[in-house]
């Protein structure tokens, strides 16, 4: 059924469940919302929690040679200056005459089949509007007549540490959360025994005044970045390159998602410092193949840009040979939200199981939410409840476990389908007359298995790591 339905009608379930099943609530929704912001609630929490520890696992602990950070989001504001986001980080905006939506001129341009992107120039983005505007219609009220088209700088200006009253002198929220790696580089080598080649690991949060902020997670003014940077010798960027790039689309495998629902995406337009720039695209339900992950290949670019403007040194020097160089840096950058929206796009499914029709996120038991339930059969049998109790008190101290005993016992599993809960636990009469253990029930085949309660903590760890 999933691959069958429109994309749209997919996406606006997904939405729906994420709404319903306390995933994801619009921002300040009491309020009318906000757009571009959105809040993780209960259990979306619990998701995004577990993306980050699957992917900070796989970057920090489970490496020789990578470190984490935790930067803080203010900087001193030259630092924008230098990375050429106060000058250079902007989108093309027009707006239409009639209704005053905004457009983001590339991704219009895009969408009729006209390659465009966010780095062509202002003169060059008017050409190629001048030329096509016609075939390009406002979002909102379905007019074509726009403005020119401008550059439209996405920094968000802040007051912090600001006292003139006047914001002469903004701080910016960070345009994007790797700076914060960039400036201390240093500081990792000086007070760790790192040594090139190494990386830096980071999810740091980033805010982007988007024209037109939409599909759901996939473009949101707040977001989240997990970044990598890898510091190499200048010129020995080709082969650590390629690795790194097939390292991460393997994990995404690896978590769960279709190798055919994944692709690479080689940048046509680089960056004038980039030596090599690509995309991994997922299979997004609401328009397909879109960018997930940047995988870049910097150069010298970025230290060298902060040794100019900070005046501090930023070579680095081989402990074993004493030579000194600026190193390069492979950067990998993930917005969480785009990876839960992959995560959940992909679990969801929507089949025949026991002849009824049911809703289940076949997300990887590493990533759910919940990763266990606990049912008393029945709510009104003490002894029953009581037992149930005992076991749901045992398992949570060291898994993430819900208690339920609301309706009967096939509707707690349609709930804790729709939520990706991979066990279900349940104890019945059997359990304390026989003392022949609980039943535990497994999400995607249903398969139930009699398992003793001195042994379950073990047998559900075992299936979710
Ligand atoms: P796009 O072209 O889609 O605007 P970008 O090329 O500007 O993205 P980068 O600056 O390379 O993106 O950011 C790295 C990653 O951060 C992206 O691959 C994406 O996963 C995420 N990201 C960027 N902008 C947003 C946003 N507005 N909302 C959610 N995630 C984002």
């Amino acid at each position: 059924m999933k691959n069958s339905e429109p994309k749209n009608d997919l996406m606006e379930k997904i939405v729906s469940l994420c709404k319903r099943r306390g995933f994801i609530f619009q921002g300040s929704e009491i309020y009318g919302g906000m757009a571009g912001m959105y809040d993780y609630g209960p259990y979306g929490v619990e998701l995004l929690n577990n993306i980050k520890a699957a992917w900070w696992k796989e970057h920090v602990q489970k490496r020789d040679n990578y470190f984490g950070l935790d930067s803080a989001m203010f900087k001193e504001p030259r630092v924008w200056e230098a990375s050429g986001h106060t000058s250079g980080f902007s989108d093309p905006l027009a707006e239409c005459k009639k209704c005053n939506t905004r457009i983001r001129v590339d991704k219009e341009l895009d969408k009729i089949g006209v390659k465009a992107d966010e780095k062509m120039s202002e003169a060059k983005l008017n050409e190629l509007f001048n030329e096509y505007k016609t075939k390009i219609k406002c979002p909102k009220c379905g007019a074509n007549d726009f403005t020119p088209v401008h550059a439209f700088n996405l920094l968000v200006k802040t007051n912090m540490g600001d006292f003139t009253g006047k914001n002469e002198n903004p701080a910016y929220l960070p345009g994007e959360a790797c700076q914060g790696i960039y400036l201390n580089f240093k500081n990792v080598v000086d007070s760790t025994r790192a040594k090139i080649p190494f990386g830096i690991a980071q999810i740091g949060k980033a805010f982007r005044n988007e024209i037109s902020p939409r599909n759901f997670l996939f473009r949101t003014r707040e977001l989240e970045q997990a970044d990598t940077q890898y510091f190499i010798r200048p010129n020995e960027n080709k082969e650590a390159y390629e690795k790194i790039k097939q390292d991460r689309f393997k994990w995404y495998v690896s978590m769960g998602i279709k190798p055919e629902n994944l692709r690479f995406k080689q940048h046509e337009n680089l960056a004038f410092y980039a030596a090599d720039a690509w995309d991994i695209e997922y299979n997004f339900p609401f328009n397909g193949f879109d960018e997930l992950e940047g995988i870049h290949d910097r150069t010298n670019y970025d230290l060298t840009q902060h040794m100019k403007y900070s005046g501090t040194d930023l070579n680095y020097t081989d402990p074993n040979t004493g030579e000194k160089y600026i190193p390069w840096i492979l950067e990998t950058s993930v917005g969480m939200g785009r990876m839960f929206l992959a995560f959940i796009s992909e679990a969801y499914t929507e089949e025949e199981f026991g002849g009824e029709a049911r809703t289940v996120l076949k997300l990887s038991p590493r990533l759910a939410p919940i990763k266990v339930a606990v049912f008393p059969l029945l709510k009104n049998k003490p002894e029953l409840v009581a037992k149930a109790r005992e076991v749901y008190e045992m398992l949570r101290e060291d898994i993430r476990t819900e208690w339920d005993d609301n309706g009967n016992v096939g509707k707690r599993y349609r709930r804790q389908d729709e939520i990706g809960t991979p066990f279900c636990v349940t104890i019945d009469f059997e359990t304390i007359e026989q003392d022949a253990g609980v039943t535990v029930r497994e999400r995607d085949t249903g398969k139930q298995e009699r398992v003793k309660i001195e042994d379950l903590k073990d047998y559900i760890k075992g299936k979710i790591h």
